[in-house]
């Protein structure tokens, strides 16, 4: 089991690190480690024209994030990114592997860091409904303000995540073969859900949530699944699927793998601000469409 304290510190303060990071093996598969430094670059007036294509900000919101992932990052410990980016056949259009494997709670602390580092930590005149009053404010805000949450493993000195183990309360219930009885299944091994997984199943995304786009996200993500009477290895995981699997697991154990899956490092993007209309407190969301400003 993973077990995590809460930490949180000013993203000015660890632009240089990942909250998660990318595990990095030798070539044969072995030696895993987690590689989390990374290097910006000044992006140029033709990347903001690219970075502000709204119908595809809307219509691939995974492929957009990567596309600006590309476009504002130099490289991630060593592996070259934006040169790749740029020089491919696909110029502009085919991602580069190591962006695939960016893990989602590193999606918007990178977003945020390549602002910071192109234009310093204001943005001006983002646009937010103040949920109680329902009036649209106009809020100039500074990503100083935002915080990096990083869940840090009691037992480690610094966070160490090559994958989730999690305890279900209910478990998996498998039977392996007609002559053998039903064994449950209670720990879930899966890895962290990364940038290529969303976009393997981009176009099942909806933004409320509905329809099956986490359920196969998720069953990819499944590595093991153990308990006192033995496990299921990664080769049956895939002969009966992973979607199959999450939908035979009770409903509340799929939320224990959804909070252990939204306690990994991740940045806030929220920030406090006061209604112009009504002064009530209203959370400001900053979202990527408001970065990187044209002029
Ligand atoms: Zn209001």
């Amino acid at each position: 089991m993973n077990t995590y304290v809460e930490k949180r510190v000013p993203i000015t303060s660890c632009m240089g690190k990942l909250p998660i990071g990318i595990v990095f093996t030798d070539t044969d598969g072995s030696n895993p480690r987690i590689v989390r430094n990374i290097t910006y670059r000044k992006i140029s007036h033709n990347d903001i024209k690219r970075i502000h294509d709204r119908e595809y900000m809307k219509s691939h919101p995974f492929k957009w994030a990567a596309m600006v992932m590309s476009t504002v990052v130099d490289n991630i410990g060593g592996v070259p990114v934006w040169s790749e980016f740029e020089s491919g056949k696909m110029k502009y259009s085919a991602v580069p592997d190591i962006v695939k494997q960016l893990s989602n709670g590193d999606i918007t602390f990178i977003l945020f860091c390549g602002h910071i580092f192109n234009f310093g930590t204001p943005v001006n005149e983002i646009e937010s409904v103040c949920t109680n009053c329902e009036k649209t404010n106009k809020k100039n805000i500074d990503l100083k303000n935002v915080e990096v949450v990083r869940f840090v493993d009691e037992n480690d000195k610094d966070f160490d995540m090559i994958d989730l183990d999690i305890k279900l309360e209910d478990g998996y219930r498998f039977k392996s073969s007609e002559d053998d009885g039903e064994i449950t299944y209670t720990n879930f091994v899966m890895d962290i859900p990364t940038l290529g997984a969303a976009i393997k199943y981009e176009s099942l995304y909806q933004p409320n949530n509905q329809g099956p786009f986490y359920e196969k996200v998720y069953g990819d993500l499944i590595k093991r699944i153990y308990g006192d009477k033995g496990e299921i290895d990664a080769n049956k995981i895939k002969m009966i699927g992973g979607v199959q699997i999450f939908n035979n697991i009770t409903a509340s154990d799929s939320r224990l793998i959804e909070k252990a899956i939204n306690e990994a490092p991740r940045t806030e993007v929220a920030l406090n601000e006061v209604c112009d209309y009504c002064s009530k407190d209203m959370d400001i969301i900053v979202t990527g469409g408001f970065l990187y400003p044209r002029r």
